[in-house]
């Protein structure tokens, strides 16, 4: 059988831990025997960030930025602590807020489905996509403990004009401050991210925030985001899908626990922080959640919404055989791949990435997959296989199809 092949390179940024150890076993099994992987490399594992001083992942973010498509594999997010622990010369940046600063984009997640799972919530049928504009708001803070009673003000000094003194009044007594913001650029680009999925799709869009009590910065928020959204109204009606932009957020999270899902939810900040987490949980389990980083140049990276799966991997060094759900993982490289034979014009890659997930979700529907789904399938799967059964059981199946 002739193998699959690649025009352009799909930029590989492999990890840490136990996803590291998944992603190897992924590409032996399940790609590399089908496909002349035509892959740009970069080792984004915690050793090679120190030996390079980081350079590594701005190299990676750069590849994405000129081929379009990256895949990348979960890595280590550091603490104050690891860097005496770890031995290591700094406390490097999470890679993912580097990339995602560097290509200015927005994440969506959404949720793998399989029948046998249902959600936790008993009206979702459809996946729900969460949008969330990562910039600002809390993570872009100042924040301050103020010891007791006082006067506040914030001053801001455009570049070359006098100080503009905003007037916050009077420190009662010892105070937690903080002062939030958010750049109009960055919300406008996440809006026309949001609108882009919406559209390519066919989902609704939905947005709700808090502009009843901020009406300043959720008010202004919100009127960035409609003047986008409003801006592809031709393009909506065309996908036969609308925009709801005056939600409340409030209302939004009510509405959504009561619909059937289908649908892209974009979120400030925090919310998306949140929210992603609650859709995640709602739909069964965090192995199963894919995430997207849409640039609004167009560039696109996936990944797994989840973490490098440190407590596996501790079991996993001391020789034991884990049950950790590859597919999240998985679908991040069909991602990658099917977007590659989108933009090449190469169909049969796009089939091949397509028939690996569905030969993924046949797997789980006939009763073998990782521990972490027994609890919550329907009916009941007995038993829980290793990460190399499941997968084993995959190629089966795609070896069947292809
Ligand atoms: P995590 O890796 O997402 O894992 C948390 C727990 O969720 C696991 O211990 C496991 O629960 C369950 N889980 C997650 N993925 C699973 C999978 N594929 N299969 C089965 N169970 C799964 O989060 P963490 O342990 O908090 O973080 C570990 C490291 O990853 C940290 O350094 C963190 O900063 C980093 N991180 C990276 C990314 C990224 O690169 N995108 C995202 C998040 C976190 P049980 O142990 O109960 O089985
Ligand atoms: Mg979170």
């Amino acid at each position: 059988m002739s193998k699959i092949g690649m025009k352009t390179p799909l930029v590989e940024i492999d990890g840490d831990e136990m996803t590291r150890v998944i992603w190897g076993m992924i590409k032996e099994r399940l790609l590399e025997p089908f496909i002349d992987l035509n892959c740009e490399y970069y080792d984004l594992s915690l050793e090679n960030r120190d030996a390079t001083g980081d350079e590594v992942t701005f190299d990676a973010a750069r590849a994405i930025k000129k081929y379009g498509v990256g895949v990348k594999c979960a890595t280590i997010t550091l603490d104050q602590n690891d860097v005496q622990t770890r031995g290591l010369k700094k406390c490097w940046p999470t890679p993912n807020g580097s990339i995602r600063a560097f290509l200015d984009g927005t994440v969506f997640r959404k949720s793998i489905i399989a029948s046998n799972l249902p959600p936790g919530v008993r009206s979702w049928k459809k996946p729900i996509t969460i949008g969330r504009h990562a910039y600002g708001d809390i993570f872009k803070n100042n924040e301050q403990l103020l010891p007791g009673p006082g006067k506040l003000e914030v001053t801001y000094t455009p570049n070359g004009g006098q100080p503009v003194v905003l007037d916050c009044g009077a420190v009662e007594g010892a105070t937690l401050m903080t002062v939030h913001r958010n750049l109009e650029s960055s919300v406008r680009s996440f809006a026309r991210a949001c609108a882009n999925v919406a559209i390519d799709e066919k989902i609704d869009l939905w947005f709700g925030c808090k502009d009843t009590i901020s009406k300043i910065y959720h008010g202004r928020f919100r009127e960035i985001f409609k003047e986008e959204v409003e801006a592809r109204e031709a393009d909506f009606a065309k996908a036969g899908v609308r925009y709801l932009a005056d939600l409340l957020i409030d209302d939004a999270i009510a509405r959504s626990v009561r619909h059937e899902g289908g649908f892209l939810w974009a979120c400030m900040n925090y919310e998306g922080d949140l929210m992603s987490d609650m859709v995640g949980s709602g739909f069964g389990s965090l192995g199963m959640m894919t995430s997207v980083l849409v640039s609004p140049g167009g560039q696109y990276e996936f990944e797994a919404a989840h973490g490098t799966v440190t407590r596996h991997y501790e079991r996993h060094l001391q020789g034991e055989q884990t049950s950790t759900n590859p597919t999240a993982t998985l679908y991040a490289w069909t991602g990658g791949l099917a977007k590659r034979g989108e933009l090449d014009e190469t169909p049969e890659l796009t089939r091949f990435a397509h028939a690996i997930e569905t030969s993924l979700i046949e797997t789980i529907e006939a009763g073998i997959a990782t521990g972490d789904l027994i609890a919550g399938s329907q009916p009941r799967i007995e038993k829980s296989v290793s990460t190399e059964a499941f997968l084993e059981a995959i190629e089966k199946r795609l070896s069947e199809k292809v």
